[in-house]
């Protein structure tokens, strides 16, 4: 079976001659047409994936808490910006809203921006969010941002694009995809030229000593950008995603469809691509440009120290008893450290920068407890 998609990329595979690793999984999440994510809401039981804010309110709740701590440590202001970064349906920002609404000042003084690019979801956020008015972006222009910012994102920076090298010690080959005699699509390393970010990390030893780099130069422009916006309005950021604290990781591009592993080749457009993020990395790039960085620590601490047991207790006290059950599962899976498969609280890891060391962010510290 092939795409739509699938002859596209050949075609230009034909025109152009070989096609990057990031190029690929661009054009199979964000092609236009049919790109994965343009063309549908992936999310749940019936899509592809579940995330955190579809499994319990909680989650969303939890992050409510740090954003009202964080604006609060920040002076309370008004105006501020709450940017979140593929915010999927909406759930996220919903539950957050909700539980913050109590929080004196902070609804009237906050304007909600979502940083997103599909038109299905777009629509979805839209009807979740209506009575926040929100505006859209598509990219993270600087000047959209006239006031402090805080900026969340939830398995974000692992739908960006990668690319991966191999390193001998003397030569560095790139993963591209190219036609077969068969006329399929196949990966293929190809030497290359590693560029700046590449080279800065080839200088360390670890690095050097693995051999296999994965690395997204989407990433990092993301992770710059905001660091300008931030140094020069104020602001911190929290992401959340699966991936390592360590730095370098070995191979972890994946394509899922139906809650199962494909293929990256097969069926382009019609399966979410991810990879798991460097946080080890990342906190270097973060630190290289000036931020202040909490953290990574897995998600079952962060939002243990958030109080996500004395919340899911409460709602447990009004709640019938296939709900309670529910919400047992619920924060077991999102908090649990046990097999990566089922629960979540080990293998997704929390980050958080801003421009003020002095701001001692909730959630990173053992005195949040
Ligand atoms: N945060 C949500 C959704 C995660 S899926 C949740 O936790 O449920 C990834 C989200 O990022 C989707 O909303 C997707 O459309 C969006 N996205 C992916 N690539 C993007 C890009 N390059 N720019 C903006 N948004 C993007």
């Amino acid at each position: 079976m092939t795409t739509p998609l699938e002859e596209i990329i050949k075609e230009q595979i034909r025109c152009d001659g070989p096609m990057r690793l990031d190029d690929y999984m661009r054009l199979c999440l964000g092609h236009p047409e049919h790109g994965y994510y343009m063309t549908r809401d992936p999310f749940g039981q019936a899509g592809d994936f579940t995330t955190a804010p579809e499994i319990s309110q909680l989650f969303g709740e939890m992050i409510g808490v740090w954003v009202a701590d964080t604006w609060m440590k920040m002076g309370q202001p008004d105006p501020f910006i709450l940017l979140e970064c593929g915010p999927g349906r909406g759930t996220l920002m919903a539950d957050l809203m909700r539980a913050t609404k109590r929080v004196a000042g902070l609804h009237e003084a906050v304007q909600i921006m979502l940083l997103e690019t599909s038109p299905v979801l777009k629509q979805k956020q839209a009807q979740a969010l209506d009575p926040y008015a929100p505006v859209w972006i598509e990219t993270l222009a600087p000047e959209r941002f006239t006031a402090p910012v805080i900026v969340i994102g939830n398995e974000f920076l692992d739908a960006l694009p990668i690319r991966q090298y191999r390193f001998d010690g003397a030569q560095c080959t790139e993963k591209y995809i190219v036609l077969n005699n068969n006329d399929t699509l196949q990966f293929k390393w190809i030497e290359s030229k590693p560029n700046q970010i590449v080279k800065n990390l080839l200088t360390q030893k670890s690095v050097k000593s693995m051999g296999h780099i994965e690395v997204s130069d989407d990433q990092y422009s993301v992770l710059m950008t905001l660091s300008k916006i931030i140094q020069k309005q104020c602001g911190n950021t929290l992401f959340i995603d699966y991936g390592s604290v360590h730095y370098p990781v070995d191979e972890t591009l994946q394509a899922l469809k139906n809650h199962q592993r494909r293929s990256v080749l097969e069926l382009p457009g019609e399966c979410d691509i991810t990879s798991h993020v460097g946080f080890g990395l990342v906190k270097d790039w973060l630190e290289e440009g000036g931020m202040a960085v909490h953290g990574p620590v897995s998600q079952g601490i962060f939002l243990k120290r958030l109080g996500i047991d004395v919340r899911a207790q409460q709602l447990q006290q009004n709640a019938s008893e296939a709900q309670a059950l529910d919400l047992s599962l619920a924060l077991q899976r999102l908090t649990g450290q046990g097999d990566a498969r089922k629960e979540m609280g080990s293998l997704f890891k929390v980050i958080a920068f801003g421009d003020n060391p002095d701001i001692k962010l909730a959630g990173f510290h053992d005195s949040d407890y």
